[in-house]
């Protein structure tokens, strides 16, 4: 729920999922990866109500318009995820996304998911990577 109903939100939570899924699904098409099955988990706070800390993709209300970013989670929720980034401004969430996409298009078996491939690849690899190519998201590594 979060804002403006839940008195522990710390951002907003449901009323940004729908702008966020507007954004991520052109990444997921670009990189030929939209046919893939991937759990994105979004609250408005680390309370986690929704489960975000168990998706492929976590992302959790930090403070207002900032979320923490997390990966390597599996699409039926076995797997704890972990945390890549910290205070990542709601508007550079595709941003930091969008080279993890790249690298799943390029380096996925046959059926993998975003999270398990993450997972295989190593959370902090990926991270690594992506701070190579922007080199402006270091200052929200986790
Ligand atoms: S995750 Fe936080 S903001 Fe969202 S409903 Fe639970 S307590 Fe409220």
């Amino acid at each position: 729920m979060a804002l403006p109903t839940c008195g522990k939100a710390l951002a907003e939570g449901e009323r940004v999922g729908q702008p966020l899924i507007d954004k991520l699904e052109p990444l997921f098409k670009k990189y030929g990866v939209d046919g893939e099955r991937v759990a994105v988990r979004l609250t408005g706070c680390p309370n986690g109500c929704a489960r975000p800390f168990v998706g492929d993709i976590g992302i959790v209300g930090r403070l207002p318009e900032h979320y923490a970013l997390f990966i390597g989670g599996d699409y039926a929720c076995t797997r704890l995820n972990e945390k890549v980034f910290d205070r990542v401004p709601f508007e550079h969430l595709p941003t930091a996304l969008e080279p993890m996409l790249a690298l799943y298009a390029e380096g996925r078996k046959e059926g993998e998911g975003f999270g398990d491939f993450c997972a295989r690849y190593g959370i902090a690899n990926i991270r690594d990577k992506v701070i190579e190519q922007h080199g402006e998201i270091h200052k929200w590594a986790a």
